[in-house]
């Protein structure tokens, strides 16, 4: 196969041997691919010291089908990133979005999550502190939902009843969605304001203040990766961004 150039955001990062390095790109139009950076360890690397996680540039690779890694021939720095690695809430929530994108992206273009993953990042890159949390958790719902997980807000997931906005309803995790009290009769109540903050999230259209509850939208989150995406192995990176809030 040819020369590849396309938009790439690297998701990870690791040397490999003494002088290279294997990053996971999540890219543009190829999905996500494993390269081998040779030679990236030396000082006088020609990639300069730029194969970092969270870094996006323009990646140039010889793609072999049938191949797993595949050799990276240049990299052309488009946007560094390097504030997220100066806080560790942005640090482990951009590393939690990376996990993400990691474990639930193929080897087949996805334009809108390669463009989430992107925004995400630019986000957490320049956000205020205070902001952080709901950042990285908003955009870990928008992920969820393009990866088809997508929860339902609106009708009760035992009996199918409408839940108006005004109502207080519970969240049963496993069901994937919103319950009414009848058909959830103990848990957490789910206040109408977190209801309405968690469905502009799901929806991609969260407005950026803090949250009504912030620990209930982190047990929420948490609940919901573990029962449906991570059920088999652990997120890593998830328990160590809700260890820096606290
Ligand atoms: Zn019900």
């Amino acid at each position: 196969m040819p020369l590849v150039s396309t938009r790439s955001i690297i998701l990870q990062a690791f040397p490999y041997g003494d002088t290279s390095k294997i990053l996971r790109l999540l890219t543009r139009e190829h999905g996500v691919r494993s390269v081998i950076a040779k030679g990236a360890q030396r000082p006088k690397s020609r990639f300069g010291g730029v194969l970092e996680s969270f870094t996006e540039g323009e990646a140039q690779f010889f793609a072999r089908e049938g191949r797993d890694l595949h050799t990276l021939g240049g990299f052309d720095l488009l946007k560094s990133r390097q504030s997220i690695g100066r806080n560790l809430v942005a640090f482990t929530g951009a590393s939690l979005i990376a996990e993400l994108a990691l474990r639930f992206g193929t080897d087949e273009p996805q334009p809108s999550i390669f463009q989430t993953v992107a925004d995400s990042l630019d986000e957490i890159a320049t956000a205020d502190a205070h902001l952080l949390q709901e950042i990285v958790i908003s955009d870990v719902w928008v992920l969820v939902s393009l990866f088809g997980f997508r929860p339902e807000m609106d009708s009760c997931v035992g009996c199918g009843e409408v839940l108006p906005p005004a109502a207080t309803a519970r969240f049963d995790v496993e069901g994937g969605g919103v319950a009414c009290v009848r058909c959830r009769p103990v848990g957490r109540a789910l206040d109408p304001a977190s209801r309405r903050e968690l469905r502009q999230m799901v929806e991609g259209r969260a407005s950026r203040h803090p949250f009504t509850s912030p620990s209930l939208q982190r047990a929420l989150v948490r609940a919901f990766l573990i029962t449906h995406l991570a059920r088999d192995y652990t997120l890593r990176s998830l328990e160590m961004f809700l260890q820096q809030l606290g």
